[in-house]
């Protein structure tokens, strides 16, 4: 049984239509690895399985867990076990960082937190991100560096547990150490029931994951499916080769 279908998805950002008829399957247990060149629609195809209501599906449906998502609000689709980690994470002046995962994770579980376990498992994992603990008391994103952000997703995505992690070029950014802790990270979450989709262009975060499939996302279809040697194969010869076998 699949966990994630997306079925011949036409959607449009402001009226113009940026994906124009993708299939995405996903089963639990997978790692999938979308590739493409800038603007292709990779951002947009990660809100679109979020439901973010900026990105309207004009047709085609997405399927999680076996249930219609397609016409479901971004929040229901978060407690469904759908993660979402920003190419560019916002600021939110107000809300400390401890204070939103506590929020989420309350909102995503339905049920009331167990205040020490929380804060023993938030301290743990944070010392695995190797995040300062005073982090937990700063307004969330504010201040932080583009690694210290990206640090903060995966903190969210450990925290949050959820079934399929969409994690948008959480690479981009970051130094060697920055991406090998993000990376560690990411391993640190991966278990035979979840799955995850990766955007990036970068190899070195995909260095010791388990990767299933290989993605190049262009044109707002998925042109092109391939193992983990595909990753290879694009970072020497780029994506032209495929774009152009996929036209003809
Ligand atoms: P990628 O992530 O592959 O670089 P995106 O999905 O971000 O590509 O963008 C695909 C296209 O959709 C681009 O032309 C981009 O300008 C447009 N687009 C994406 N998001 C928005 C938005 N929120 N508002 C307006 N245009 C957008
Ligand atoms: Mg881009
Ligand atoms: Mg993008």
């Amino acid at each position: 049984k699949n966990l994630l279908e997306v079925s011949g998805v036409h959607a449009s950002v402001e009226g113009k239509e940026i994906l124009s008829g993708l299939n995405l399957t996903v089963a639990p247990g997978e790692t999938h690895v979308i590739m493409g060149p800038n603007g292709a629609g990779k951002s947009t195809l990660g809100n679109v399985i979020l439901g973010n209501p900026e990105y309207q599906v004009d047709a085609g449906s997405i399927t999680f867990d076996g249930a219609d998502i397609t016409a479901e609000k971004t929040d229901a689709r978060a407690r469904r076990g759908i993660f979402y980690s920003f190419q560019s994470p916002e600021e939110v002046p107000g809300v400390t960082l401890e204070d939103f995962l506590r929020v989420s994770k309350t909102a995503i579980t339905g049920k009331p937190l167990k205040v020490f376990a929380f804060q023993k498992e938030l301290k743990k994992t944070m010392e695995a991100l190797q995040m300062d603990e005073a982090y937990a008391h700063r307004y969330l994103n504010v201040g932080f560096s583009g690694g210290e952000k990206k640090k903060a997703e995966i903190l969210q995505m450990l925290i949050l547990q959820p079934k399929l992690a969409i994690l948008d070029e959480t690479d981009s950014g970051l130094d060697v150490d920055a991406v090998r802790v993000v990376s560690e990270g990411i391993r640190r979450y991966k278990n035979k029931e979840n799955a995850l989709l990766i955007i990036t262009h970068n190899a070195k975060i995909l260095e010791g994951l388990h990767v299933d499939y290989v993605h190049v996302l262009a044109d707002g279809k998925i042109i092109h499916t391939g193992g983990p040697e595909l990753i290879e194969e694009i970072s020497r010869e780029g994506f032209h080769r495929l774009e152009e076998g996929a036209a003809q």
